[in-house]
């Protein structure tokens, strides 16, 4: 019996070939494609699905794709994949991604040369084998391989991934990696793994005792469209939405060192390299040893004996006297500098850390949900509080809650309070508004357990325009949390300008902390920055700027984000329990 990836693979395969067909099938095509995604993405037990016949219960599956589901789940095998393939030569959907090449020149040389690859054709035209075929002579074989040589280019310069879509598909991958034989262990690497922001391509390293078994797995994977490059160890794919993969396959010996190497970032590795050579030492992604400087086998490297005392990460690092870099900060931007110097911090903030769940969007503003269902979620995911930060009224595009609204908010805290036991803050998100004042008179603002201030509005003013407003708005003599501070939108929008080291200084001597917000398109502010913020001592709060239940998972990815700034749990306020939290949060002192 098949899994359901193995199901969603035959799906994927039989949507790109009806794809290929063109004309009709297409429509069909698209069908599979998403029955593929929708299989792959199951959480629940596909046999059991096919035995109770539900089905059709999945988004993306109608009576027809059920059938052919049942079919592969219990024969093994579908008459429609059959027949497909039979209608095309092997190799035919990696091959028709190269420009140029229809669907029957692939079938000639697959006849005239047994051609079934991409690698086989850049092989044969590249020794002059193509233009004996007929049909073809030397100027489409040099046509072909100028195509075949922008093509893998063209899948080397391809768009930043969205670290959210990155995680997503890497989970997929690590998932459907743990079904490989003889699968030891696996981990997302490269920048994935050190949460930057977007990500060139989505890398999991895995130690297994049959690295070239492990990627002719990986390659059945149901979402793989394209292999780009390929060896008995390593392979680079497309996945059906464009996004790059790479799955590099170690033996357990090596997986730890290869992990290192493969997280980067390469200046960061590059440092390391430098060091081990200052300690006699020599690290590549193989092992770490001794260099014999002495005598008649100067220069030769002798692997060092106690290679498996290489337990984790830290060892290799325990190696070069260095401390432990997490891989969030493995940027060569003064890391290293600190790990020798022992200077390093070493408890960063962690997603166990946080005690509560800041700057939460009900249905009183633009937020999905209830303050009741907020405050379960939150509670469910083991929150002490959490803050009901509604919009104030000046944004009013985003229903920003009336001073009377408020007091119906309040009451239904207040009423609620009774039923639950996370606490609920009453709170604010209210407008830094263009002379830096913030929305809301005083009197109501002092009333609040905690208010975030935000700009919702006027961006593009001048820097100094713009810094002006921010240092009035830093230092109202009420307690504020600094809302997505540069307001930028990943990808969309970019940071506004203004003297941000001046704004830090305004801060460091105000009532006032920074969010970094875990909204995954704003994660603002920047690294750089939070790093500014942390030599003046200033304070901030970890926020999922939530509009929904489910964004209260953003949380995670504020944390990645506030370790790629290094800040320490104790510079985090939603460390704290809710008592001192409000203590340090407090409008009025
Ligand atoms: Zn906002
Ligand atoms: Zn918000």
């Amino acid at each position: 019996m098949l899994d359901k990836f193995a199901i969603a693979a035959a799906l994927q395969e039989i949507g790109t070939l009806l794809e290929l067909k063109g004309g009709d099938s297409r429509f069909k095509a698209r069908a599979y494609q998403r029955g593929a995604r929708s299989v792959a993405g199951l959480s629940v037990d596909i046999g059991k699905l096919i035995e109770q016949d539900r089905l059709t219960s999945i988004a993306g599956i109608g009576n027809a794709l059920a059938s052919h589901i049942k079919e592969l789940y219990q024969t093994g095998s579908s008459s429609v994949l059959k027949n497909l393939r039979r209608e095309f030569p092997p190799g035919i959907i990696e091959l028709s991604g190269v420009p140029g090449l229809s669907i029957s020149k692939i079938r000639t040389l697959h006849e005239a040369l047994g051609i079934t690859s991409l690698s086989e054709l850049k092989a044969a035209a590249e020794t002059s084998r193509v233009r004996k075929v007929k049909g073809f002579g030397a100027r489409t074989e040099e046509k072909l391989v100028e195509a075949i040589a922008n093509h893998q280019k063209r899948g080397n310069t391809d768009k930043l991934v969205h670290i959210h879509h990155a995680q997503h598909l890497g989970e997929q991958i690590l998932n459907y990696l743990q079904t490989a034989e003889g699968l030891q262990d696996a981990s997302f690497a490269g920048s994935l793994r050190r949460w930057k922001e977007t990500v060139e391509d989505v890398r999991v390293v895995a130690s297994t005792n049959q690295p070239s078994g492990l990627i002719e797995h990986f390659l059945r994977f149901p979402l793989v469209v394209q292999v780009q490059h390929r060896s008995a160890n390593t392979c680079t794919v497309l996945l059906a939405d464009g996004t790059r993969a790479s799955v590099i396959a170690a033996r357990p010996g090596n997986y730890l060192l290869t992990l290192l190497f493969e997280t980067g970032s390469e200046a960061h590795v590059n440092r390391l390299r430098q060091l081990s050579k200052v300690k006699n030492l020599s690290l590549n992604n193989r092992n770490v040893g001794l260099r014999q400087s002495s005598g008649k086998h100067a220069r030769t490297e002798r692997p060092m004996s106690h290679l498996t005392d290489i337990r984790s990460e830290a060892d290799v690092y325990r190696y070069l006297d260095l401390q432990y870099v997490a891989p969030e900060l493995r940027e060569d931007e003064g890391e290293i500098e600190a790990a020798v110097a022992k200077t390093l911090p070493e408890d960063l903030v962690m997603l166990a850390d946080i005690q509560g769940m800041v700057h939460c969007h009900t249905t009183y503003s633009d937020g999905k949900h209830t303050i009741e269902e907020m405050a379960r979620a939150a509670q469910g995911m083991g929150m002490k509080y959490l803050t009901i930060t509604d919009h104030s009224p000046t944004a009013f595009y985003a229903g920003g809650v009336t001073a009377d609204r408020l007091r119906m908010q309040w009451d239904e805290i207040d009423e609620l309070q009774e039923r639950v036991s996370i606490r609920i803050l009453k709170g604010t998100e209210s407008d830094i508004v263009a002379s830096g004042a913030l929305d809301y008179p005083d009197s109501i603002l002092e009333q609040f357990d905690v208010i975030v201030a935000s700009i919702h509005s006027r961006y593009k003013m001048d820097s100094q325009k713009m810094t002006e407003r921010l240092l009035t708005a830093m230092r109202q003599p009420v307690f504020k949390i600094w809302g997505h501070a540069l307001g930028r939108l990943i990808q969309r929008r970019p940071p506004f300008d203004c003297d941000v080291e001046r704004v830090l200084d305004a801060i460091s001597e105000s009532r006032a902390a920074i969010e970094i917000n875990g909204d995954p398109y704003r994660l603002d502010m920047e690294p750089r920055w939070i790093r500014e913020a942390r030599k003046r001592k200033i304070r901030f709060v970890i926020s999922v700027d939530a509009h929904s239940t489910g964004a209260l998972n953003n949380v995670k990815y504020g944390v990645g984000i506030a370790r790629r700034g290094w800040v320490r749990k104790g510079e985090v306020l939603n460390t704290l329990g809710v008592k001192a939290f409000l203590k340090a949060v407090r409008p009025v002192s």
